[in-house]
């Protein structure tokens, strides 16, 4: 599409100035955040996403298991647990921003459907990307969501991606920004390519590759962290699309790991603490 495509300087525009609280604010200022994933057996991932949005700011969080089975984050007594949300007709999903698919499992592709119909703000990981990857029904909706004002953020990895576009892996990590903008076009979403030096796409902008981030993010649920994230610092300013928001998190997520870095942290950044050092991290 645009391998000579310009990139926006690095860096630039990567601030969201998220306003500082006034004193008389309350929660309901800081916006709704609804996490629907966590399958049979990945619960974690779910409440990964979930804690990353508290702690990103958000006024209130609920966390919606795909496995009935599955309680509240024990951890984190302020998420709230909400059962099925995609069920209500008139509800949380309406007025949240919702984060999709850490996960999810095969099961998340039922739940989709309603989730693409009705979430104003939506961030789509890992198994709903998967989901969408093999049902034209479901790519359908969701290209066609921008149209009736609904944003996306999508935030593949390179695999993920990869499925997405039909093509092997290498081909995707060969010109990843070619692989984002492509993503973007396609589904009229911001996009976010994640890996080493993370590609961040979306139609009619400049695409801008994140220059923090170190391997020590090289474990599992990182991703569910930044998606979480993501979707917590958007809720906050529900009125932007979330480009934004996108290279906040991804920024943030990134400089959290060389933060730790430079003080010697040697084995990898777990993602329960990553969370933790995001909080520490301008
Ligand atoms: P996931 O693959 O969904 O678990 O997401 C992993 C997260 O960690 C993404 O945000 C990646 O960009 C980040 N990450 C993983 N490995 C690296 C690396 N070597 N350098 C920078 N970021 C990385
Ligand atoms: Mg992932």
């Amino acid at each position: 599409l645009a391998a000579e495509a310009p990139l926006a300087r690095l860096g630039a525009s990567t601030a969201l100035p998220l306003a500082p609280r006034g004193h008389a604010q309350h929660k309901g200022s800081f916006g709704d955040v609804a996490v629907v994933g966590g399958a049979p057996g990945m619960a974690g991932a779910a409440r990964l996403a979930a804690r990353a949005a508290l702690a990103a700011g958000a006024g209130r969080v609920y966390l919606s298991p795909l496995d009935p089975a599955s309680g509240n984050d024990d951890g984190r007594p302020e998420l709230m647990h909400r059962p099925q949300i995609w069920l209500q007709p008139q509800g949380l999903l309406d007025r949240s921003t919702v984060v999709c698919g850490c996960g999810g499992g095969s099961v998340v592709a039922e739940v989709l459907p309603p989730v693409l119909a009705q979430a104003p703000r939506l961030v789509l990981d890992a198994d709903a990307l998967n989901a969408v990857a093999t049902d034209a029904r479901l790519q359908q909706a969701l290209a066609g969501r921008a149209r009736r004002g609904q944003h996306s953020v999508l935030t593949p990895h390179p695999l993920e991606a990869a499925r997405l576009l039909r093509c092997p892996t290498a081909q995707v990590q060969a010109d990843r920004l070619n692989a984002a903008l492509q993503l973007a076009a396609r589904f009229d979403a911001v996009v976010v390519l994640k890996g080493s030096g993370s590609v961040i796409a979306a139609p009619g902008r400049l695409p801008v590759i994140n220059p923090t981030g170190n391997a020590l993010l090289a474990t599992a649920g990182t991703g569910d962290v930044l998606a979480g994230w993501l979707g917590g610092t958007w809720a906050q300013v529900p009125q932007q699309d979330g480009w934004p928001a996108a290279l906040e998190a991804v920024r943030r997520h990134g400089a959290a790991a060389d933060q730790a870095l430079l003080q010697g942290l040697q084995g990898p950044l777990r993602a329960a603490e990553l969370v933790e050092a995001m909080l520490h991290t301008l």
